[in-house]
């Protein structure tokens, strides 16, 4: 609980931006998945910079934790308040504060969130690429350092944040980066806080890189006899230099799903979906090359469309897909897998992964973003069945300690938050304790997110 006086320090400051309703803080305590719920005890609105700096400083004094709030789309419980406290939802600051055209650069607010962003753009000319499906919040898409369907040509959130300015856990406020497009001037601090899950300080601008709507966009969907298939055309196009802006893997358990729900009208077999960006000339040479390489490894039924109406339809089934699958199961909630593994390694990863799924009572459909080597299982559980989810979390854990031996990561795009915490010291033995000692350096006394990624002091 937090002292009443703490309270008014913070309303005298806050007004109205200062909420300890009871179902805000619920709402504040939720998590998209299978996380229970665990409020904080009051939430702040903040509209500038020096009220988040106040908050913070006030917080930091009488060692209430602070948790940032974006769209509260992350899937790992990461927002939650496990020791109470104070979430700061940026959801007032949202502008678009300058774009910078001739320097393909943007600085934005970090409740700005992505779709906001491109359609403020939309008249420029110019785009920012990265997609992770849901509306998320700039300042929790840097914080998560989110990927998505389009990383594969333009990148993850690492790739587009040029700097930033953070409000520390002492209250003082640091601009990281500039606006040049490379700099040696000592350590990297904006990778540093971009993937921090507001454990190092809350991030209250980005500067974000900026890309050009493509002249054109071609989609393409193409069915294969196995999984198998399916990833060694996905690693062929590679080979061959073709980088599609996405290449999405969904399995028949998938395909049957949006067959039912969405009218997808798909053969139930697995299935690839892509799109290419480039010149309308570089645009149907690639679907056309991409076709080549599917029918030589059994593909069947390719088609591109050009038509936006058509592209939309498809990838507004995709983005859908995680809602519709859970709606299988009228109140069932998920544990949603995220390795990534080298390509090389995807079709040993998937078909284990698969297999185990076969051999557990639960359901778990496989989609995910194959061209990074990065797939997700929906894992299908009852919140209120400790069994199922203790089933769940098995699977999970044996689809990451294969994925580790393979090469890969716990965590492709969706962080650690609370739910991967366990298994951070086998992926980073020795530099899992240099990440501790960062956060303890930065934030001695734990205020920042406390109980999320690191080890707590
Ligand atoms: C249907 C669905 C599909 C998804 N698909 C993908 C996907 O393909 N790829 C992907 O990467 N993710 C995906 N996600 C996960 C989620 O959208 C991302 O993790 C996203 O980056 C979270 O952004 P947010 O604004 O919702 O952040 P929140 O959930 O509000 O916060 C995320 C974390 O960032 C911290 N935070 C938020 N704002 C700040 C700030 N200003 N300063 C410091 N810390 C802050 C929070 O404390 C928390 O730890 C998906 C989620 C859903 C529901």
């Amino acid at each position: 609980m937090i002292p009443s006086d703490v309270l008014d320090e913070l309303r005298l400051m806050l007004g109205e931006g200062l909420s300890t309703g009871k179902s805000d803080l619920s709402l504040h305590g939720q998590s998209e998945t299978w996380h229970a719920e665990m409020p904080p005890d009051a939430v702040a609105y903040p509209r500038d910079t020096g009220q988040v700096a106040a908050i913070v400083a006030i917080c930091a004094r009488h060692g209430i934790p602070v948790i940032g709030w974006g769209a509260g789309t992350a899937l790992e419980g990461h927002g939650s308040a496990p020791r109470g406290g104070v979430t700061v939802d940026f959801r007032h600051m949202n502008a678009v504060l300058e774009v910078r055209a001739e320097d393909m650069l943007v600085r934005v607010q970090p409740g700005c969130t992505r779709e906001d962003l491109n359609r403020e753009l939309r008249a420029s000319g110019l785009m920012f690429p990265v997609d992770p499906g849901a509306n998320a919040s700039l300042g929790g898409m840097a914080s998560t350092r989110a990927s998505g369907t389009t990383a594969l040509r333009y990148g993850t959130m690492r790739d587009q944040v040029r700097g930033l300015e953070v409000v520390l856990a002492d209250g003082r406020i640091i601009r990281t980066g500039t606006q040049a497009r490379k700099s040696s001037a000592g350590y990297d601090l904006t990778a540093l806080f971009v993937g921090s899950e507001g454990t190092l300080g809350l991030i209250t601008e980005l500067t974000l890189r900026l890309h050009g709507q493509p002249e054109a966009v071609s989609a393409a969907v193409c069915g294969f006899e196995t999984t198998e298939g399916a990833i060694d055309a996905v690693i062929l196009a590679t080979q061959m230099g073709l980088t599609p802006a996405r290449m999405e893997y969904v399995d028949t358990a998938t395909v049957r799903i949006l067959n039912a729900a969405d009218g997808a009208d798909l053969p139930e077999t697995p299935h690839l979906l892509l799109e290419f960006h480039g010149s309308d000339t570089a645009v149907a040479e690639d679907a056309a090359r991409f076709g080549e390489i599917a029918g030589d490894l059994g593909g069947s039924g390719y088609a591109w469309a050009t038509r936006p109406e058509d592209r939309t339809r498809l990838w507004s089934m995709r983005h859908r897909a995680y809602h519709t699958i859970l709606a299988t199961r009228p109140g069932a909630t998920a544990i949603v897998t995220d390795v990534c593994v080298p390509i090389s390694r995807l079709g040993e990863a998937i078909a284990r992964a698969s297999a185990d799924i076969d051999a557990s009572p639960l359901d778990g459909p496989i989609l995910g973003h194959v061209g990074d080597g990065n797939y997700h299982a929906i894992l299908m559980v009852d919140r209120a069945s400790p069994a199922e989810i203790t089933e769940a979390k098995r699977l999970s854990d044996a689809m990451v300690a294969h994925a580790l031996d393979l090469g890969g990561t716990a965590t492709g795009e969706h962080g650690v938050g609370l739910g991967k915490l366990h298994l951070m010291e086998a992926e980073h033995g020795a530099a899992w304790d240099v990440m501790g000692a960062i956060k303890r350096a930065l934030d001695p006394d734990g205020v920042m997110n406390p109980g999320k990624l690191v080890r707590q002091n």
